[in-house]
């Protein structure tokens, strides 16, 4: 199964040995816990990452139908980015002013944390913190990039959120032609996204979660997480299944998964890092190699 899973993508290829190795077997029969946590990606493990911070005493069990760090997680573009498609007035709409306001707060806190946690358990994960920057090379390209810019001061985010570039600075930012202006954040950073999630799993099984890689999950039903190696009792079930969920026994038409893919180049030169103009986000040299 390792082998297979060097082949699933640059990152899972270029994963430390130690991170590679499985992490805990497949469910040996029945058992029981206080939360069954169904996926081993990011949502899963970081659910059981802060319950079991909050309380040492939690009995957690991660069900994996892979190895952690399968699906998108461990095979994504790399970004933790506060970036989200949807706008502070559809969310609003959905909830309230407020609540817009905290929830988008809390997304750009979570780069931060990410970078926090990692640097606290020790995880080598490249991160670096090198922030979006959204080009404009037409007028109405600019003109969105204002409107943009204008829009979120009126949620009282200010430049330290989204900042408007002038030609000049934009250009300082990315070596493009005919650039008019655009956008700058900070708040995303670069990862290794497999470092990422196996290291995180790795740590949850440190604090005492059981991790069971190579258990496919058939059915989630109340208080119960059907598969076929046992059944796992459970007050909580968190499904975490994401673009797999419509696997799932009932949830066929629970979520529509799309896809997308990612395209890695060749390892930069220092030339070539030097006309791209990206110096500042760039990552550390194992994310490239
Ligand atoms: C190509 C691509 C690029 C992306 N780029 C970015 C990016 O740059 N930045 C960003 O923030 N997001 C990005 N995303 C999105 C992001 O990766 C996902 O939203 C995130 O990883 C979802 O995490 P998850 O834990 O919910 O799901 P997943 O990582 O998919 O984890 C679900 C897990 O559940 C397991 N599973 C499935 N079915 C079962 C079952 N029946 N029983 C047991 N286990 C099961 C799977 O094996 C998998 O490990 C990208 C996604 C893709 C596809």
């Amino acid at each position: 199964m390792t082998d297979d899973l060097r082949r699933l993508s640059l990152w899972w290829d270029t994963l430390p040995d130690e991170l590679r190795t499985p992490i805990g077997g497949p469910l040996a029969g029945d058992a029981t816990a206080d939360v069954a946590i169904v996926g081993g990606g990011l949502t899963g493990l970081w659910t059981a990452y802060y319950l079991k911070k909050a309380d040492p005493a939690l009995r957690i069990i991660v069900l994996e139908a892979e190895q952690a760090g399968f699906g998108a997680s461990g095979r994504n573009g790399g970004w933790a980015s506060a970036l989200f498609p949807a706008s502070l007035d559809a969310l609003a709409r959905a909830s309230s002013r407020d609540a817009a306001v905290r929830m988008k707060r809390a997304m750009n806190d979570t780069v931060d944390e990410i970078g926090r946690v990692a640097a606290s358990e020790g995880w080598d994960i490249d991160w670096v913190k090198g922030g979006t920057v959204v080009l404009a090379r037409t007028p109405l390209q600019l003109q969105t990039a204002k409107d943009e810019v204008a829009a979120i001061r009126t949620w009282g985010f200010g430049e330290q959120d989204l900042e408007l570039l002038d030609a000049a600075q934009a250009s300082e930012r990315a070596g493009a032609t005919d650039v008019l202006g655009g956008t700058y954040t900070p708040h995303c950073a670069s990862i290794h996204p497999a470092r990422l999630v196996r290291s995180l799993a790795r740590a949850v099984a440190d604090m005492g979660v059981v991790v069971h890689e190579g258990t496919r999950v058939s059915a989630i039903e109340p208080g119960i997480v059907r598969t076929g190696h046992g059944d796992v009792r459970a007050e909580i079930v968190v499904r975490a299944t994401e673009g797999y969920t419509r696997t799932l026994k009932g949830h066929t038409r629970t979520l529509a998964p799309v896809y997308s893919l990612m395209l890695a180049t060749e390892p930069l030169t220092d030339e070539m890092w030097a006309v791209i103009g990206l110096g500042r986000a760039r990552p550390s040299p194992t994310a490239g190699t």
